[in-house]
């Protein structure tokens, strides 16, 4: 029996333990879950960028974990494993264009069964349409003025999309019924970074620190590192990732003239008077080479970052409806991400690798009257840990085939026994051929608190990382002798992971 099924009469032991305090009604439950909002973009993991006062109030709050990870770093999947608690070979959800496995149970089929109000309002992201929910409004649409998909049919909204969801989520939650779950699904920070009006001149004065990987020479990495289409230097569409004038080019251009045929009249001279003198000054500098790289940067991290201050507020507000409607004290607020996001990390933007940046996704629980504020932990957790957690949350057992377990002993302050050593990771999307494409190679790999080995297949190529001597990944040690025992054991652990989640898609390694 795998290792975490056969800690499954532990999980029933704490679940039973914890029906002890449930003498209050059953909490509410809030998810937060944004798009590719990283890690190190938020204040209280450590941002040297910028601060996100309501999300680091909310970790002061409540527990922050400081090793969460997800298992595929990818839109789609994560949301499907956020649903299930399985990886994505599991749910069937591998890539973006997958088959998503519905049959399958889900967080929310089960709350809804159980009595709890649900919806989704946002970003949604999967082949099949909601399930489990009462109340579902799904973004169709860019960052200005989207549409949403909803049972009653499809609605206009108006403004930026941050704010729109927001604003939706309250409305729903000012008339559902208790107990209530809510994963708000917010659209931003994703690509095209385009910030609300409000936050068009913020960092405007600052020059954002690089990251030391910004020029990163891909040396010891997979082959696949060197020609992947997602670098800062090369692979930022103007028109479409940049904000500069389109030039009727290429269909990222084209696809960035549709995002300003989507503003008002009085939104598109907003956003001129801001970039307009700032692309007339990039014009005439006619910066090459790492001069234009390092402007590039600028550009597109002041636009991340503007985003990010729209969802930090958002934090803000939504937490400031609860306690001015009374509920703030029965409801659980989660903050977490589809995945991380390489903010100029190793050359690059966007996400899929197992690399440090993408891998890891914020997480922050506050529940009122239950975690100590301000606890922090350091065990290795993965979104296969949501839905087991959220069940919990609302004192239902979990389902016996979910990969993750229930993070509520962490946030109690207890100490869970036999908790995993190692977090697996799969990323097999495969993307046409195109110069839209990213093309990042195939890869599984596992990670433990100190080490990392990474499984490229298509090339056959191993790299190992030293996490503790070597946090920002740039030393391949797999080949390095000194690392030989680490190598053997990792890879034997590797194959055991696979075996133990049952994951037969990619080639074992074993043979070779
Ligand atoms: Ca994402």
């Amino acid at each position: 029996m795998p290792p975490f099924f056969k800690s499954f009469p532990t999980v029933v032991g704490l679940l039973a333990a914890t029906l002890v305090f449930a003498d209050t009604a059953r909490p509410n439950l809030v998810v937060i879950f944004v798009d590719d909002h990283a890690q190190h973009a938020i204040s209280a993991y450590g941002s040297t960028i910028n601060r996100t006062p309501h999300i680091d109030q909310l970790a002061a709050e409540g527990v922050r974990f400081n090793q969460s990870f997800v298992g595929n770093a990818i839109c789609g999947p994560s949301r499907a494993t956020l649903l299930t608690g399985l990886h994505s070979h599991a749910n069937g959800q591998t890539g973006n264009r997958s088959r998503f496995r519905d049959e399958l149970p889900t967080f929310a089929k089960t709350l809804q069964a159980n009595g709890y109000d649900t919806a989704v309002i946002g970003k949604w992201h999967l082949p099949t349409p909601p399930n489990g929910f009462d109340h579902w409004a799904i973004k169709r649409g860019g960052y200005y003025n989207s549409a949403f998909e909803t049972p009653n049919g499809r609605e206009s909204s108006s403004g930026h999309v941050t704010d729109a969801i927001t604003r939706q989520s309250i409305d729903w939650m000012t008339h559902r019924k208790n107990p209530f779950m809510i994963w708000i699904s917010q659209s931003a920070v994703h690509r095209v970074w385009a910030p609300a009006l409000r936050h068009l001149d913020h960092y405007e004065q600052q020059t954002i620190p690089e990251p030391e990987t910004l020029f990163d020479s891909y040396s010891g990495k997979n082959t696949g590192a060197s020609t992947a289409q997602m670098t800062i230097a090369r692979d930022l569409f103007p028109a479409y990732d940049l904000m500069l004038p389109v030039t009727g080019e290429g269909i990222l251009d084209r696809a960035g003239q549709r995002m300003l045929d989507t503003f008002t009249p009085e939104q598109r001279a907003r956003w001129d008077a801001a970039f307009g003198p700032r692309n007339r000054a990039f014009a005439e500098a006619d910066l090459r080479g790492d001069a234009l790289t390092r402007w590039n940067y600028q550009r597109y991290i002041k636009n991340y970052l503007r985003c990010v201050d729209g969802l930090d507020e958002s934090v803000g507000e939504i937490r400031d409806f609860l306690k001015n409607a009374g509920l703030d004290r029965n409801t659980i607020v989660v903050y977490t991400s589809d995945q991380g996001f390489f903010l100029g990390d190793h050359g690059w933007y966007d996400k899929r690798w197992m690399y440090e940046e993408a891998f890891r996704t914020p997480l922050i629980i506050h529940w009122p009257g239950v975690n100590s504020p301000g606890t922090q932990v350091e065990a290795l957790v993965q979104n296969i840990d949501l839905a087991p957690t959220f069940l919990e949350m609302a004192q239902i057992h979990s389902h016996a085939t979910m990969h993750g377990r229930s993070l509520v002993p962490w946030i109690r302050g207890q100490r869970p026994e036999h908790w995993r050593e190692a977090l697996y990771y799969h990323y097999q999307m495969i993307e046409p051929a195109s110069r839209t494409s990213h093309l990042v190679a195939r890869h599984y790999g596992i990670r433990t608190q100190y080490h990392k080995l990474i499984y490229f297949y298509d090339s056959k190529e191993w790299e190992l990382y030293d996490l503790l001597s070597d946090p920002r990944e740039v030393l391949n040690q797999y080949k390095n002798p000194l690392y030989q025992p680490i190598v053997r054991d990792l890879r034997t652990r590797l194959a055991q992971l696979r075996e133990d989640y049952q994951d037969d898609t990619g080639p074992s390694f074993r043979s070779e």
